[in-house]
């Protein structure tokens, strides 16, 4: 009868140690770089009126300029 509630003790203690080890694999796959989407990178245009930096995707584009506002987009690029 001893043998039996030390055998239940060591096989509980085995699944106990293979549940831990197994969640701790799972979230460390999950927490991995590799798991996470890549950032989203935007390239930067400059004004060709007033030269301030901006996000692509906001720019006025006219004829291969980048504006950064219908002002400077009508007033047109920086004369020198
Ligand atoms: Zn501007």
């Amino acid at each position: 009868m001893k043998l039996v509630v030390v055998l239940i003790a060591v096989l509980l203690l085995v699944w106990l140690l293979l549940g831990s080890s197994r969640r701790r694999a799972k979230k460390a796959r999950r927490d991995s770089p590799a798991a996470r989407p890549a950032p989203q990178v935007e390239g930067m245009v400059t004004c060709a009126h007033c030269g301030v930096h901006l996000p692509g995707s906001l720019a006025l584009q006219v004829r291969g300029q980048a504006y950064c506002s219908e002002a400077h987009r009508d007033a047109g690029p920086r004369v020198p």
